[in-house]
């Protein structure tokens, strides 16, 4: 996603580099540029002109910034509008102060809402909620199923119209749904509901009508962002048929252009308020207009990296892995223990092109990125595991009988595990060098 537009981007703010100021012919010439990159990537056209001339405005009347050149400033300006287009300010969720919340799911077929419905319930059970995930796809001979599925994987409770009873009134279903909640004492019911592969009246009324048995705090219009600026036209007719309030993007860790994630908030005027990035339930997050624009813009999502890193981090074994690093001499008492626990909370965090993905100036290393050999970190892994702990703790003891004891254990040849030896204590040194507080401070602008 966003990447043909990430290389277009950073091309054009290469070009400016090495200029002491930005003429009116730069700002043109950019301006053009970015048009291109942003109709590249199927943006809608009237959103690329409001875009393109705001940026324009904004890059003539700049003041000379002592602090920037004019290629970050450029890139400030871009950042900017970015964030703009994609919504300005996060919106969260509306919960209602007399629960339960009702949230109603609405959207084509194969949009991903059964999905959007685990990952939701996953997201509000880790914020503390109690939700009802309620069936009220009735068309599909098999979504109550898929929706137990993907309930009990979530480890939530799915109401659903008894097997036997026919195909039964997904308005009632909805209904009685609510009623159950207030019963049992559920916060939040998240109404999932019935798609069509296109756009059809019968649907549309028998959403419309759920909408109104149950008024939803929340209408979420869900959306594959594969279907780029088709994107916009469902969601007009959604729009209009039914009414949302927040829209949920979908796919994005697709090759989708980004056009309908760029488009659709300027369009509807309505909020993007999470995006799903993958089939499992963890792929999913809450939609951040700022960092998504700086993820555009090759600048990393360091934030977000630090969430996930808060949720899958153990905080109590990592402050003893850095307390280790700085306390004694050269981060000695760091041990191949403490690195490969390390290790294996990062990996936690999903693969490590995705995770280093997020950060700055990476956006240029795609493709090496993609390259990252997973097998290789197993290798890692097995070699660490063939060791005692007393050779973990002490790498020092790692004689050529051990070495080779080591190599057969886990596979590999004895170059291999010098190697990683000699790349450990490499890295314990650095990392001890750095943990005396010389991380602190947000990374700049890379690149420029
Ligand atoms: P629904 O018809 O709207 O309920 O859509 P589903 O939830 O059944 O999703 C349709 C297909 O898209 C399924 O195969 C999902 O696994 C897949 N899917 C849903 N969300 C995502 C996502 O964010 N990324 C990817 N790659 N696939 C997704």
């Amino acid at each position: 996603m966003f990447d043909t537009l990430q290389d277009r981007l950073a091309a054009t703010f290469k070009n400016l580099r090495g200029k002491g100021r930005l003429t009116d012919a730069d700002v043109d010439a950019t301006a053009r540029e970015i048009r291109i990159a942003l109709l590249e990537a199927d943006v809608n056209l009237s959103v690329v002109k409001e875009f393109v001339n705001a940026v324009k405005v904004k890059a003539r009347n700049a003041e000379v910034s002592q602090a920037l050149n004019p290629s970050q400033q450029i890139v400030k300006i871009v950042n900017e509008e970015l964030t703009e287009i994609l919504g300005g300010q996060t919106r969260n969720v509306r919960f209602s102060k007399q629960p339960p919340t009702v949230i109603m799911l609405a959207g084509l077929q194969g949009a991903g809402k059964t999905t959007l419905a685990g990952k939701l319930a996953t997201w509000l059970k880790r914020e503390g909620h109690t939700p009802l995930l309620v069936a009220a796809d009735l068309q599909r001979p098999n979504a109550v199923k898929q929706l137990q599925v993907v309930g009990e994987r979530a480890g939530v409770h799915v109401y659903a119209p008894q097997p036997g009873n026919g195909i039964g009134d997904p308005v009632q279903v909805a209904r009685d749904s609510i009623t159950e909640a207030e019963r049992k004492l559920y916060d939040v019911v998240v109404v999932d509901t019935a798609g069509r592969l296109g756009i059809d009246a019968e649907m549309m009324q028998q959403a419309a009508d759920i909408r109104a048995a149950v008024q939803p705090d929340e209408v979420l219009f869900v959306v594959d962002a594969m279907i780029g600026q088709d994107a916009v036209n469902t969601a007009n007719a959604f729009q209009e048929g039914v009414g949302f309030d927040g829209v949920v993007l979908t796919k994005l860790d697709g090759d989708a252009r980004g056009g309908a994630a760029l488009s659709i908030r300027k369009v509807t005027g309505k909020p993007i308020m999470f995006a799903s990035n993958g089939e499992k339930l963890e792929d999913f997050d809450v939609f951040h207009p700022d960092r998504m624009a700086s993820r555009i813009l090759g600048m990393g999502d360091v934030l977000t990296l630090i969430e996930q890193a808060e949720r899958t981090f153990d905080a109590e074994q990592s402050a003893k892995a850095a307390a280790k690093l700085a306390s004694s001499k050269g981060g000695k008492e760091f041990g191949l223990q403490d690195f490969l626990e390390q290790m294996k909370a990062v990996r936690k965090m999903g693969p490590l092109s995705k995770v280093f993905g997020m950060l700055p100036g990476m956006g240029q290393l795609k493709d090496q990125l993609e390259n990252i050999d997973e097998k290789e970190i197993d290798r890692v892994e097995a070699i660490i595991l063939s060791m005692t702990p007393s050779e973990r703790a002490d790498v020092t003891i790692l004689n050529g009988s051990r070495r080779s004891r080591i190599a057969k254990g886990s596979g590999v040849t004895v170059s291999e595990v010098n190697n990683l030896v000699n790349r450990f204590v490499e890295a314990r040194k650095m990392m001890a060098s750095m943990a005396g507080g010389a991380m602190g401070g947000m990374p700049g602008m890379p690149g420029m």
